[in-house]
């Protein structure tokens, strides 16, 4: 049987994909090729509560890929739904100086999209994730927020008083009191919520799947490229290799598994599966001449302060999150809730030797990360000065940091860049393959550049974009 479109990987990326192309085409025979299985999510808290820790649940990850540094984690989820079910479910829009990133500041690529191409799908993606946030943003909107803001901390809002749109509550699918799930009891166990208060795909989307054909446990190893069109999907299932034909093949499996299964498809061009990185992190915490707790989620604001400028000429934009775990307190007589704890994520620039190389196990990438680049070391190096300048005014006793960069951010990026231009880029401003026009390649593996934000709403917008644009 041939089928309409086959879709591999249930993530972010394909689920969003799948549900609005069902909108355009309802009668459409349509096959998923999911690597995973579904895990059920009290299998997931049984295994979360016998401290087997995120790299050893139901999916282990790291067998599936070989590394060059052991050092550097990269954490996905090989399982129905994909990162939904391990994410922390933080929501921001890029801002539109990101998608300008090369003429605005002479870095990295400008994006073939601007901000203002993606805005309707961002609206629809915040929809179907029920997403709560604030009215004032830093980025533009055409609609409010589907959920009211979450509560934020005492030191949030006395930032936000002298910095306004730049500190506002972050927008996220935690659910807040009022919506459809369960509001966010504030745990910081989000890679599995307990209460499933996070919007995943497993427990709160699967009905897309209603009507369409689904193979679990089935890993797609490589396409079956022709005369410049993909003929087949080829997929490991039980040890045996299986075949099924279809018009269009949508890849969704991540930058990382995206790239791999068209390098092993033979597809040559020049830049597929370089540039694959990540954002980075570093955390601070703050000791405070104030009482600091009280927000109703796990993370509460988002601070764009340093996160677009001139600056950005010579070094990376770094979003600052403001973290909330029931676990922060300071050891000081008087003062144990006085502390506040800070993430800073940075943007980073592609690395070409940075890259997903074929192994000697057809179905095993190597994964070769060169670290980070100059340009956001520098803004690391930088932070302290540009904190300290910025919290003069405030009630700030110290500030801690971490002295290493998180060993990985879990936000892949890279690997099927996308531009108008087929000799400096994979795909097409739809993530349609610039050679094999029936398949298009999902996901952060598309961004043109990496911004500081959280990936996955902007890459959920950019699949239902592409689903709509067929
Ligand atoms: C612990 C953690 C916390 C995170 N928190 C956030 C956050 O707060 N905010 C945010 O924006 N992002 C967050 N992320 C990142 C986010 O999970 C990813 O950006 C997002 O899941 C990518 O979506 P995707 O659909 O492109 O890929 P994925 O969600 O990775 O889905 C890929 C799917 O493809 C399947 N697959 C892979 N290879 C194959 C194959 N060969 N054949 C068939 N199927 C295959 C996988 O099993 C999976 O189901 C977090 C990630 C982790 C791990």
């Amino acid at each position: 049987m041939k089928y309409d479109l086959v879709i591999i990987g249930t993530g972010f990326s394909g689920t969003f994909f799948l549900k609005k192309y069902k909108e355009k085409y309802p009668d459409a025979r349509v096959l998923v090729l999911e690597r995973g299985r579904k895990v059920a999510h009290a299998e997931r808290l049984t295994a979360a509560r016998e401290e087997k820790g995120i790299d050893n649940m139901p999916n282990p990850w790291q067998a599936a890929i070989q590394k060059n540094d052991d050092r550097h984690q990269y954490h996905f989820d090989l399982a129905f739904g994909g990162g939904s079910n391990s994410w922390w479910a933080c929501t921001p829009r890029f801002l539109p100086q990101d998608f300008r990133l090369f003429s605005l500041y002479g870095q990295g690529q400008d994006w073939p999209i601007s901000y203002e191409d993606l805005i309707p799908y961002y609206t629809q993606a915040e929809q179907w994730m029920e997403v709560s946030g604030p009215a004032e943003t830093p980025f533009p909107k055409i609609a409010p927020y589907p959920l009211p803001a979450h509560k934020i901390l005492p030191f949030d809002a006395i930032l936000q008083k002298k910095f306004g749109s730049l500190v506002h509550a972050q927008a996220t699918a935690r659910s807040p009191k009022g919506g459809s799930r369960t509001a966010c009891c504030a745990n910081s166990t989000c890679h599995v919520c307990p209460i499933q208060s996070k919007f995943t795909i497993s427990e709160h989307f699967s009905e897309c799947y209603e009507g369409v054909e689904l193979i679990s446990q089935a890993q797609v190893v490589a396409l079956d490229l022709q005369n410049g069109l993909a003929q087949k999907a080829i997929y490991l299932q039980d040890g045996k290799e299986n075949t099924v034909e279809a018009e269009l093949f949508v890849l969704a499996a991540n930058p990382i598994f995206n790239s791999h299964i068209m390098l092993n498809s033979g597809d040559d061009s020049l830049l597929l599966g370089t540039g694959v990185g990540e954002q980075r992190s570093l955390y601070a915490e703050l000791m405070l001449g104030i009482d600091n707790r009280g927000g109703s989620t796990t993370i509460t604001s988002n601070m764009w302060m340093l996160y677009d400028g001139a600056f950005r000429k010579e070094m990376a934009s770094c979003l600052i999150e403001s973290h909330n775990p029931p676990e922060l307190i300071r050891i000081e007589k008087g003062k144990l809730r006085h502390i506040a704890r800070f993430k800073f994520i940075f943007e980073d620039l592609y690395k070409f030797e940075s890259a997903v190389r074929l192994s000697a196990n057809r179905h095993v990438p190597i994964v070769s990360y060169k670290g980070p680049s100059d340009y956001l070391k520098r803004s690391v190096k930088n932070l302290p000065s540009r904190m300290e300048k910025l919290l003069r005014d405030f009630p700030v006793e110290s500030i801690s940091y971490d002295r290493r960069l998180s060993s990985g951010e879990s936000h892949i990026i890279g690997g099927h860049v996308m531009g108008n231009d087929p000799s400096t880029s994979v795909v097409d401003h739809t993530q349609r393959h610039h050679k094999f026009r029936n398949v298009y390649l999902l996901g952060a593996g598309s961004f043109s550049s990496m911004a500081a934000a959280n990936p996955s709403l902007t890459l959920s917008a950019m699949a239902i974009r592409s689903a709509d644009l067929i």
